[in-house]
């Protein structure tokens, strides 16, 4: 009989060595084979495990604990017995536990090398998509942290990846850069129409959000006219005596160079002939402001029909817009106007600070002094 004593540190395990006299009751428990000579015990979870000297140089041992282990499944991306494989750390991937080199994210999750370079990744945050936290949305693989939290595009409902486009006075709705690029302009309200523009006879696209309310016709025309003509007229004392004869038209001006601020009406006056043009397909509510700003023109005609400039003039009409858009209920149309960079818009600023320093009749004392000059 041979005394051998062996202390050996792999990994991080400790394991007893133990030469001990063939034991017809002991048996290795890995291979079941009676001990015979030199066999190995290692200390697992406070019991000794008696292993063979064949199956403790043969077996891999598992990576946790250092035991030999009978069963090495294959796939694994490493060896642990049984209760190492329960405790061990799991791929938030593809769920095979994690020996040796693994990656860790922001959120304490970790993943094998083989996930965390190939596994699909959530197109708004580079996350990667882990199993049942993501969905696909037209296209897209977004994982479901940023399909909560990430604007949607109100053109083509997929999740906005990168720059966002709002316009003003369409707060919350804001589209991606494909709709905004790709997709042909809205005719009423020159916001992008998405992948599914409705197209008019005349060939102009329509957003869906306009087109369930554009004019398309003379009698839907004629009806906002008359109600416009009477909030002037009860509401802004603004009274026009000359009939003035409405036609929609399929284009008055539309720079396609700048696709920013198309006309869409135009007062004409030929002696007593009061004409004014309305685009075709515009909006209700955009209806409704291009009427009152193009019947402020025929006030302004009977009214003060001498203003100096194009500021007071524009300014004047966008003014009555405003304030009947106001009227109409569509007070978050009105920050639009005060935005524009032209004498459309200065004019507008310029009306606002008219009213503030003469009060609302004193613009309209102020308008007819200015457009009336003494000859
Ligand atoms: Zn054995
Ligand atoms: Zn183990
Ligand atoms: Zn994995
Ligand atoms: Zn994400
Ligand atoms: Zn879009
Ligand atoms: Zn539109
Ligand atoms: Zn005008």
């Amino acid at each position: 009989m041979r005394k051998l004593i062996l202390v050996m540190l792999i990994w991080s395990w400790v394991f007893d060595v133990a030469a001990a006299q063939a034991d017809a009751s002991k048996r290795c428990e890995m291979c079941g084979a009676e001990i015979e000579g030199v066999y190995y015990t290692f200390q697992k979870d406070g019991t000794t495990v008696i292993v063979c000297s064949e199956c403790t140089q043969s077996l891999a041992r598992c990576e946790m604990c250092g035991i030999p282990v009978r069963n090495t499944r294959s796939g694994q991306t490493g060896v642990f017995c049984h209760s190492c494989l329960l405790k061990a750390k799991k791929c938030a991937v593809c769920g095979r536990p994690l020996a040796g080199k693994y990656y860790a994210d922001n959120h304490n999750r970790v993943y094998c090398p083989e996930c965390y370079q190939n596994a699909d990744r959530c197109a708004v945050c580079n996350d990667i998509l882990r199993p049942g936290e993501w969905r696909r949305i037209n296209n897209q693989l977004v994982c479901d942290t940023c399909a909560r939290i990430q604007p949607r595009c109100h053109g083509c409902g997929a999740i906005i990846v990168g720059p966002v486009s709002s316009y003003i006075g369409y707060d919350g709705e804001s589209f991606c850069q494909q709709c905004v690029k790709n997709s042909p302009s809205c005719i009423s309200c020159l916001r992008p129409c998405g992948p599914h523009p409705v197209r008019m006879k005349n060939g102009n696209c329509l957003c869906r959000d306009c087109a369930t309310t554009a004019i398309r016709d003379a009698n839907q025309l004629e009806s906002i006219v008359t109600q416009v003509a009477r909030h002037l007229e009860t509401g802004l004392l603004m009274t026009i005596n000359h009939h003035v004869s409405f036609k929609l038209v399929d284009i008055i001006d539309y720079d396609r160079a700048s696709n920013q601020y198309r006309e869409s009406g135009r007062f004409i006056q030929v002696g007593d002939d009061f004409t004014v043009k309305i685009l075709l397909g515009l909006s209700r509510p955009l209806c409704i402001e291009t009427v009152a700003h193009e019947l402020a023109h025929a006030w302004q005609a009977e009214n003060c029909p001498h203003l100096p400039n194009d500021e007071l003039i524009e300014g004047f009409a966008q003014w009555v817009a405003a304030h009947t858009l106001s009227r109409f209920g569509y007070r978050s149309l009105i920050d639009r106007l005060g935005e524009r960079e032209d004498v459309y818009g200065r004019g507008y600023r310029r009306m606002i600070e008219m009213e503030r320093s003469l009060g609302f009749n004193g613009v309209f004392r102020e308008l007819i002094r200015l457009g009336n000059p003494p000859r």
